[in-house]
């Protein structure tokens, strides 16, 4: 099949080049020329696991190419996917603004009948506008479908070569045949596909971010009643998950979710809800308590240390999640500017995320490349992202290079025992 994919972000991208893999012949578009500039030198803009062998593969194939030019990518395909940003906008709502500009071109630029997939994550009758912006230009005919990604960034590659189903949101049959089509090489036993009208399928999306943002604020509010209580968290975690209706995916307490997704995702999806006059009163709580959340290491700090001028804390993990360079809305970047704020200075460390704290916060931050240099001289150690690097760190070093040992570990990945017994101050989220 010939395919154009528009956006080549985290979603476009890993879904070109995982179409490209299948055989397809796709061809991805960006407004952002530099990005493609560097795609086209065979650098690959984001950090991915496995996804730059997978974009090298199949340009070596011929089956994937990029392009700054929009057109290149609608003009003679037989389907469009449209996965630009879809940002918040100041009332938090999505900002639709580039899929706007994209239906149209494609209302334009189409060459001949095209299916155009929505892939961005946008509100429920986002394609009954798309349907209606494409019918004001176009000339030729064309049938809209929805088709929401759900990879996680940091498993991308993994997540769209064998995902745990595929929605398919479609009233017009040929475009349900031809997503059946080129889905079929990943879902060989169709109780993955899950095909759908459009509404249904943009609101799944929603509806799937904000259960999972609902488990993590769920747990991060008893995550600080089991500290007023004197309760164990990680104890209660293990105690709840092993019930089958619950399980243990997304219980972990921490510094509250962050990333390109769930905030966003979350206030469009509230902001949906009031519209039609059908409030979701627990998403609203599952924001409220987000936004607290991101705020506790800081009070930890604080109360800690009394006051945090002139103090030095070290920063271990700047992204959002391990395994992402992704910092958009990340836990560690409210803490980093609280810290600012109050006059401490920060050092800090991130396996693959220097680059955009470098572009945030220039020389105001210490950015070093090894994470024991973090450490040097630094009044406490506060561990935001659980990236492997961290998991097993050599703590006797750490202790050496800190100027007092104490750690504020704000994933729960080192067992405080440990550390207390090696002279460590340590503070968990939510347990004792
Ligand atoms: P991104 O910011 O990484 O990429 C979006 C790309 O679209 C950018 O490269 C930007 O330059 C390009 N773009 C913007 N306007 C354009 C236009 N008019 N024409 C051509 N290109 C344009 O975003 P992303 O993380 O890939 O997310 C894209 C969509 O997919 C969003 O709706 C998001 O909510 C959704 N989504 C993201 C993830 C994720 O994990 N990142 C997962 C599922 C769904």
């Amino acid at each position: 099949m010939r395919l154009g994919v528009v956006g080549t972000g985290y979603v476009g991208l890993v879904a070109g080049a995982g179409f490209a893999d299948f055989g397809n012949e796709v061809i991805c578009a960006d407004a952002d020329a530099d990005k493609i500039a560097r795609l086209r030198r065979g650098e690959i803009p984001i950090y991915e696991p496995g996804l730059e062998a997978l974009v090298k593969k199949n340009v070596d194939k011929a089956r994937l190419r990029f392009t700054a030019t929009v057109s290149e990518a609608i003009a003679g395909v037989e389907a469009i996917f449209i996965a630009v940003g879809t940002p918040q906008a100041a009332d938090g709502r999505a900002d639709l603004s580039a899929v706007w500009s994209v239906a149209e071109a494609i209302g334009k630029e189409a060459t001949g009948f095209t299916v155009v997939v929505t892939k961005s994550t946008v509100p429920v009758g986002t394609a009954d506008r798309i349907r209606e912006t494409i019918g004001r230009h176009a000339r030729h005919d064309f049938a809209v479908a929805s088709n929401p990604e759900f990879l996680k960034e940091g498993d991308a590659v993994n997540d769209f070569m064998k995902p745990d189903r595929v929605i398919v949101g479609a009233d017009d049959e040929r475009a349900r045949q031809l997503l059946r089509r080129l889905y079929a090489p990943i879902v060989r036993t169709n109780d993955r596909l899950h095909v759908m009208d459009a509404r249904s399928a943009e609101l799944t999306k929603y509806a799937a971010n904000a259960m999972l943002a609902t488990r993590i604020s769920f747990m991060n509010e008893l995550a600080n009643l089991a500290e007023k209580v004197g309760a164990d968290i990680e104890k209660v975690r293990r105690g709840i998950g092993s019930d089958p209706r619950i399980g243990p995916k997304f219980l972990f307490a921490g510094t509250g979710f962050g990333g390109s997704c769930f905030p966003k995702d979350v206030k469009a999806l509230q902001h949906t809800a009031r519209e039609a006059g059908a409030p979701l009163g627990v998403v609203e709580a599952v924001d409220r308590a987000n936004d607290a959340q991101k705020t506790v290491l800081a009070q930890k700090l604080l109360r800690h240390f009394g006051k945090l001028q002139g103090v030095r804390i070290a920063v271990w993990g700047i992204s959002f999640k391990p395994e992402t360079d992704d910092i958009r809305e990340a836990p560690a970047l409210a803490l980093i500017d609280r810290l600012l704020e109050v006059g401490a200075a920060v050092n800090a460390y991130d396996p693959a995320a220097m680059d955009g704290a470098r572009r945030r916060y220039g020389d105001r931050v210490g950015l070093v490349s090894d994470m024991y240099d973090a450490l040097y001289q630094a009044d406490a150690l506060v561990l935001v992202t659980e990236w492997h690097d961290f998991r097993r760190p050599d703590f006797g070093r750490m202790k050496a290079l800190l100027a007092r040992p104490v750690v504020f570990d704000g994933r729960n990945i080192w067992d405080p025992e440990e550390l207390r017994a090696l002279g460590y101050t340590y503070y968990g989220i939510g347990r004792p």
